[in-house]
């Protein structure tokens, strides 16, 4: 009889066999509130019905169509769609399964237009598990370790964590600039530079937004040396940070190639990467395609995700509703010396747990993680040292939803620090 391997490891302790909005059930139907949506995915709500319907009418119509092979409706219409909410300029869409395969799909893009090769990363980014994107991704060595010989190519420089040092947010954003103009003359030339990539918000490494400056940091010297910008929005987007896109809160500063996932289609597998047409179409024929790359299901599902997320304003209520959630553990935090910061953008929430001097308590963050969970409310970890309890829930939520999880934690956090 073959089982699950043993190393795939569960966050929490739960047999999901439905789901309904910012809710999740069990065989017991016991019900769980889940402030996790599938690692950013389910930013709509679990089976939202306008996404379910979507999906089952596809379904009957054409599942697979195979875009080397066949064009189909789904695929063409959510071109369209997404030529609404894109950045003005990115009118190129390239269709993938999942946020690691439209990392590396930006790579090749990146290295094909520049002829350059390495791209430069920023510490404590998530960027994926393939190999290409194991070798981008610094969130911790977890992701790395024993893997060796990754892609070749990847540079990392500081990303502003200002908690982390100790620093102002301005502080940061200078040290990180100046530690990348270092980069640019110790490690990787300008000639040999084809990108920089960088989250919008550091997710896996932390929940840390990127300070006011930074991106716009980035895209001063992508112009000055003929770098590209990659915005890795594979968590950020839809609406996630109570703007479409999390770069939006940074003016604005403009990406060469934006790579979307996970909200995209609602828990489909569908991912993207957009870009200029001009720049898309130096990619070197035959380095794009792929065998289920813009399913037709998942096309339709995000059809229709992009439509509940306009009539339903959710990057409004993601705006409001974080508002609510950040105001509201940064109020419980008050009494507890072992949080030592909440920080956050949109719907997207970071608490993290430190000892006396600062040190990291990922104990804490676990223990709290898991009265949370006892408590019917699920939540997941994150940082480098495992010591930021994330908040991460559908983009539905509601007030009533908000204070309810804020009572399940004030409770979690008490039980677990006592
Ligand atoms: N980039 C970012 C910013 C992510 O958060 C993730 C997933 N957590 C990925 C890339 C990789 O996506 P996937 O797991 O779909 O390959």
């Amino acid at each position: 009889m073959a089982q699950l391997s043993p190393q795939l490891k569960q966050a929490t302790p739960v047999r999901a066999v439905r789901g309904s909005g910012v809710y999740l059930y069990d065989a017991e139907d016991r019900t769980y509130l889940d402030f996790t949506s599938g690692i950013g995915v389910v930013n709509t709500g679990h089976c939202h019905p306008r996404v379910v319907e979507a999906a089952q009418r596809q379904v009957g119509k054409l599942i697979h169509g195979q875009y080397t092979t066949v064009l189909h409706e789904p695929l063409l219409e959510l071109t369209e769609r997404l030529g609404e909410v894109l950045p003005a300029g990115l009118d190129s869409v390239f269709y993938l399964n999942s946020g690691s395969e439209a990392v590396e799909a930006s790579v090749r893009l990146a290295r094909h237009v520049t002829g350059r090769q390495n791209i430069v990363v920023f510490q404590g980014g998530f960027h994926g598990r393939t190999m290409g994107a194991a070798a981008l991704t610094t969130a911790g060595t977890k992701f790395r370790a024993g893997l060796g010989p990754l892609m070749p190519g990847a540079a990392v420089s500081p990303y502003p964590f200002a908690y982390r040092y100790g620093w102002s947010e301005e502080q940061a954003v200078e040290f990180a600039l100046r530690e990348l103009d270092y980069l640019l003359r110790t490690v990787s030339a300008p000639a040999d530079t084809a990108a920089f990539m960088v989250e919008p918000v550091l997710g896996e490494g932390g929940y840390v937004p990127a300070p006011a400056g930074f991106l716009a940091g980035l895209r001063q010297r992508a112009d000055e040396h003929g770098v590209l910008l990659i915005l890795d929005e594979v968590q950020t987007g839809f609406g996630r940070t109570g703007r479409f896109w999390g770069h939006e809160h940074h003016g604005g500063v403009r990406a060469d190639i934006l790579i979307t996932a996970k909200g995209l289609a609602s828990g489909f597998p569908l991912s993207a990467i957009a870009a200029p047409a001009e720049l898309m179409s130096q990619a070197w024929p035959g380095s794009q395609g792929g065998t289920y790359g813009g399913n037709a299901v998942a096309c339709a599902a995000a059809i229709a995700t992009l439509e509940v997320i306009r009539s339903e304003a959710l990057v409004e209520n993601a705006e409001e509703m974080g508002r609510r959630l950040l105001e509201g553990t940064r109020k419980i935090a008050v009494d507890h010396a072992t949080i030592g910061d909440v920080r956050g953008l949109g719907l997207m929430i970071g608490v993290e747990f430190t000892g006396a001097d600062g040190e990291p308590r990922p104990d804490l963050a676990q223990r709290a993680h898991k009265e949370a969970a006892d408590r019917g409310l699920l939540l997941l970890t994150c940082g480098a040292h495992g010591n930021t309890v994330r908040m991460i829930p559908p983009l539905v939520v509601n007030a009533e939803q908000v204070d309810d999880a804020l009572t399940r934690w004030q409770e979690a956090v008490q039980a677990a620090t006592s």
